[in-house]
């Protein structure tokens, strides 16, 4: 066979993923084990059936041809109208690409913003596909270490150091795998550093409907933001949508045009069907986005109850997203070591924060993916587990 590209041989980088864990878990579950898996961040529920419903008659109605590369018009002005309700920053159809969800977006994004060899900046810990996405763009990946007794949050010195000389800088909030949720000053903070050295934001923004504490604000709308930010949207969180592969780009006019040719010769856009299911989700309304983010505020503050009933794992405060991130050190285990010994002992599957950067070692990050009574009963154990590891410490 010949050699395949040291690009794509190389986009996972080296050492150990974190991922053992999730993958030893799914094996316990296919050999018959009752493993309670807190890993993967996807709804205990499924897309909601008038969703499907409007996939079904869009694909009976003949819409299974090829669509508009850019998207759909309607779908396109239904998050131009959606965006700039939320964020206050006038936009447009032109500013709008539709992708086949989050993650394209975030290739596209960083494909469209930096040069081969050009230094893209993320905040860690991250989510898992970061280093990977910035790498398959030819980019190098170069992250702002965060503290945990900071909530995790980019603190200016850090972020000024891991900007110089980079063309971009991805952030996510609400955050995974943190749940934080950036405050008006630190985003004001990370705007400053871009407008100064005159860089790319890339606002990664999938879990915007899921806020339990404070309100989520899109730094496009700081001043002058707008013509040097990309917004990563998707349905996948906010309509449990995750399978559908539905997203979007929003941007400034030129970008998105430079994005629409990248669309053209690589993903061709998005099925009509999905398209016409989105704008049918998007129209349903706030109440649908409220019931589907529900459960996660309710295992929230399940969470906060069982964690605050004990003293050897700290929660980190959690305001956004569908996660908790748990500081496990007094247990003298790392992330992985814990992750693996709860696995063995309790049946319990998390991700050991290593897999999210090393500003998360000694962490793990619980996915709040079960139900209500599971999730209470599984962090019981989790905590009662934390407990004989810190005495026999
Ligand atoms: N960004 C973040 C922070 C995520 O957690 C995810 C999915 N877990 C994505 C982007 C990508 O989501 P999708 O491609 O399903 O829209």
């Amino acid at each position: 066979m010949p050699a395949l590209s040291h690009r794509i041989t190389t986009l996972n980088g080296d050492g150990s993923d974190g991922w053992d864990v999730f993958y030893r878990a799914r094996a316990m579950v296919a050999a018959g084990h009752d493993v309670t898996e807190l890993t993967i961040g996807e709804h205990d529920i499924r897309t909601d059936p008038s969703i499907l419903n409007a996939m079904h008659q869009s694909a009976l109605g003949g819409h299974t041809g090829y669509a508009l590369v850019p998207g759909i018009a309607a779908l396109r002005d239904e998050v131009a109208t959606r965006v700039q309700a939320r964020s206050g920053v006038p936009t447009l159809r032109e500013n709008v690409l539709i992708t086949p969800g989050g993650q394209a977006g975030l290739f596209a994004a960083h494909m469209a913003v930096c040069a081969p060899g050009d230094i893209a900046v993320y905040v860690d810990p991250y989510y898992a596909t970061y280093p990977g996405v910035v790498r398959a763009a030819g980019a190098q990946p170069r992250v702002v270490a965060t503290r945990s007794s900071q909530g995790f949050l980019p603190e200016r010195v850090a972020l000024e150091a891991a900007c110089e000389g980079a063309a971009s800088l991805l952030i996510n909030t609400p955050n995974n795998p943190t749940g934080a949720v950036y405050p008006r000053a630190t985003l004001q903070g990370i705007a400053d550093v871009v407008r100064a050295r005159d860089m790319w934001l890339i606002s990664d923004e999938v879990y915007d409907t899921q806020v339990w504490d404070g309100a989520h604000l899109s730094p496009r709308a700081l001043p002058a933001m707008a013509e040097r930010t990309l917004v990563i949207g998707s349905m996948s969180k906010s309509h449990a949508m995750t399978g559908s592969r539905i997203g979007w780009i929003v941007g400034p006019e030129v970008a998105i045009e430079s994005l629409i040719d990248l669309a053209t010769n690589t993903t061709y856009g998005v099925p009509g069907y999905i398209q016409d299911a989105a704008l049918f989700g998007l129209r349903a309304g706030a109440e649908l986005e409220a019931e589907i983010a529900a459960p996660f505020q309710r295992r929230r503050a399940i969470a906060e109850r069982m964690l605050g009933e004990q003293q050897v794992v700290r929660m980190i405060p959690a305001q956004g997203a569908m996660y908790v991130m748990l500081d496990v050190r007094a247990t003298g285990l790392s992330g992985e070591g814990f992750a693996n010994a709860l696995l063995d002992t309790c049946a319990i599957a998390v991700m050991p924060g290593e897999s999210f950067g090393a500003s998360a070692a000694g962490h793990v990050r619980v996915a709040m993916t079960v139900d209500d009574a599971r999730f209470e009963t599984a962090l019981r154990s989790l905590c009662d587990f934390a407990a004989g590891l810190a005495k026999a410490a």
